[in-house]
Order: C-alpha cells, then sequence, then structure tokens
C-alpha cells in the first residue's frame, strides 16, 4: 500500500451485534483462494470468538493452506473446498452471516462465487485492498491498516465483543498482523497498529512462538527449493531495477512442492541493491501464477490488471498468464521498457 491514497468504507455494524446477540447462528467466513497468514488469521480470530458466544463458525477456503498456519487455533473448522465441494457450499447456503475476509472481489474466491452471491445471509466484507467490488450488507474497507486482521481487531471491538477476546483470538490477529507486514518491515508505520499488537500483547500471546511457528517451519526441500531458484532461475536486470525467479512444475516435482512452501519467495529479488520491483513466475497446470512486488511508489496492483488479469495492493499483487511459463518470462520482459520512467522515478 505504502504511498497509496486510503480508502476508507465503513458500515454501521449495529445489525451484526444484533444478529450476534442471539446465540447458535452459522457463520461462514470465506477466504480466498490460496489463503495467507492474513486470511486465515482473520477469519481464525472470528471462529475462536464467535464458538465461545456459542455460535457455528466455520471457514470456507476455495484452496489449502499452507503447512506453516496448521498450528493456529481452530484450523479443524476450515473447509477445503477442493477436498468437500458440498460441505463448503452447504456452509454457505445454510448461514446466517457470512464474512467475507482478506478479498475485494469475488473472483478471488474462485468456485465459490455463485455461492456467495445466491445466499440469503447478511454479508460483511472485512478487507484492506483498494476499490472493493462485491455485494454486501456491510463493508468495512480500509487501505491504510496494514492487514485485515487488524481491521478484525477493531470490528471485534465496534461490535462490543472486546470482552470475549482471549490468547487465541488475539493469536490469530497477531498471526495476521505480522505475516501481512513481513514481520512489521512494510505496511507498519501507522501507529494503530503497534498499539494494536501491545493490546494483543495484553492476552499473554507467545509473540517469538508464533514467529517460530510460522518462519522456522519449513521442509528441508523448500528450503533446498529456494536455493536452487536462488541459484538457477532468477534473473536480475539492474537498468529496470527489476529481478525474477520461475519455477517450472519440473522444478516443483523435483522438490515435492506442498501448499505455502513458495510463500515469501517473490520478495528475495527486492533484497538486491538498486531493485525495486520483483516477480514470481509458477508454472501450473494451466495457467502460470505471477505474484508482483514493488518498493516505493511503483503500482503492482495496476501493473498486474493491466496484464496478468490481476490486482491487490500498490506494492503487492497478483495474476495469472495462460501463456506458457517461457512465453510469460518474455511477455514480462517485453513490457519493461514502457515503464522505465516509472521504474527510475525512486531514490533510495
Ligand atoms: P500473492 O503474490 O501473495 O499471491 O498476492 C499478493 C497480493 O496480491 C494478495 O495479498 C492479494 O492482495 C493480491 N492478489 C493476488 N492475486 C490476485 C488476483 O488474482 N487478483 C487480485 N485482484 N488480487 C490478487
Ligand atoms: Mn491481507
Amino acid at each position: 500500500m505504502g504511498k497509496d491514497k486510503s480508502d476508507i468504507i465503513r458500515s454501521d455494524t449495529s445489525v451484526i451485534a444484533e444478529l450476534l446477540g442471539k446465540s447458535g447462528r452459522h457463520i461462514a467466513l470465506l477466504i480466498h483462494v490460496n489463503p495467507d497468514g492474513d486470511a486465515v488469521g482473520s477469519a481464525l480470530a472470528l471462529v475462536n470468538l464467535y464458538r465461545k458466544l456459542g455460535h457455528h463458525p466455520a471457514v470456507v477456503s476455495p484452496s489449502d493452506y499452507p503447512v506453516f498456519l496448521k498450528w493456529m487455533p481452530g484450523t479443524e473448522s476450515l473447509i477445503n473446498f477442493k477436498k468437500q465441494p458440498e460441505v463448503a457450499l452447504d456452509v454457505i447456503k445454510q448461514a446466517d452471516l457470512i464474512f467475507a475476509l482478506d478479498f475485494n472481489d469475488l473472483k478471488r474466491v474462485k468456485e465459490l462465487n455463485e455461492a456467495h452471491q445466491a445466499a440469503q445471509a447478511y454479508k460483511v466484507l472485512i478487507d484492506h485492498h483498494p476499490d472493493p467490488d462485491m455485494a454486501v450488507d456491510c463493508m468495512i474497507s480500509d487501505t491504510s491498516v496494514s492487514s485485515t486482521a487488524e481491521l478484525v481487531y477493531r470490528f471485534i471491538i465496534d461490535t462490543g465483543m472486546k470482552a470475549h477476546i482471549d490468547k487465541d483470538v488475539a493469536s490469530c490477529i497477531f498471526t495476521g498482523i505480522m505475516t501481512d507486514t513481513g514481520c512489521f518491515s512494510f505496511n507498519s508505520s501507522n501507529r494503530n497498529t503497534w498499539e494494536t499488537v501491545a493490546e494483543l500483547l495484553d492476552y499473554g500471546i507467545e509473540k517469538d512462538r508464533i514467529y517460530s511457528q510460522v518462519y522456522d517451519n519449513f521442509s528441508a526441500n523448500r528450503m533446498r527449493m529456494l536455493g536452487f531458484c536462488l541459484n538457477e532461475n532468477m534473473e536480475v536486470l539492474q537498468e529496470y531495477k527489476t529481478g525474477f525467479i520461475w519455477l517450472s512444475r519440473k522444478d516443483l516435482d523435483a522438490y515435492k512442492f506442498e501448499p505455502g512452501d513458495t510463500e515469501g519467495f517473490v520478495n528475495y529479488p527486492l533484497s538486491i541493491r538498486g531493485i525495486r520491483f520483483s516477480a514470481l513466475f509458477i508454472e501450473k497446470e494451466d495457467h502460470v501464477r505471477v505474484s508482483l512486488r514493488s518498493k516505493g511508489s511503483f503500482a503492482v496492483n495496476t501493473f498486474s490488471r493491466n496484464h496478468f488479469n490481476g490486482g491487490g495492493h500498490l506494492n503487492a499483487s497478483g495474476g495469472d498468464s495462460y501463456l506458457s511459463l517461457h512465453d510469460t518470462i518474455s511477455r514480462f520482459k517485453e513490457l519493461l521498457p514502457q515503464y522505465i520512467d516509472q521504474l527510475n522515478d525512486y531514490n533510495e
């Protein structure tokens, strides 16, 4: 997000507080495909909270979530559409309330899109991506916050439930903030974020343990895949202040890829002196997944929207390419000259 103008949409939450006043509500917490720590943390914070209050919450995800988040309290409530499609659709259909967390467009929930639209439930969106484009009854959208998890914390307070926050709820919120700020290295210059973390510490969260569970939880194969990538599959184009890495299906198979293994890979080229735009290309079965990151004002959400049918934040975005891996990389390189002025308009 960085220097993005912040856009805040904050609907009245009194109807939600009223709905949740009666116990036994069925609550679906919908998160985006390939969910990250912020999506899972936001959803599980609400799962733990609402369970305590006698409701029936369940997280519905379009795909599996990374191994390094499986320690989180409440993960057994997560329904993976890929494994249990009927259950996932049924939870959405039967829900009294549906929360959409950490995404701004129903394209991000893939096959669950229609189910969300058709559902009769009261619909809430809590998110921090720019330009939300979804029909909901209550929208809480703020691009100035570190993460959706930070917004969830405020939402819990706004709906009068602060007294029910416990260590589990606080741990989930902390995980969301920690992962979406790259351990407080970006999107965390606002004092509200640090005040939120200070309050979370008061609930007894084990900050160091959470860090370790998330960042010291990789398989040896994942570490070797990263080493391989940096050695063999990285190209640095200093003239465009750009670096990128790629992984073919053969590479992924060779290192026994598991969901979450490539999390963070896209950031590595940005650690090279002078580089301010990085990309990661991952060959999937029928497309190439594109991840983009930048430093400063170079808008990778616009780049992704214009060329890879995607979107995201100013400094972190993603999209898809339907060319081969080789052709996707060639196309990416061909695009750079038209951005040379923007890429060079940067003082370190
Ligand atoms: P990642 O590179 O981690 O997959 O995605 C980075 C960020 O870009 C995500 O947090 C999300 O905000 C956004 N993003 C990723 N993929 C897409 C996409 O296909 N469409 C849109 N609109 N946003 C995406
Ligand atoms: Mn997020």
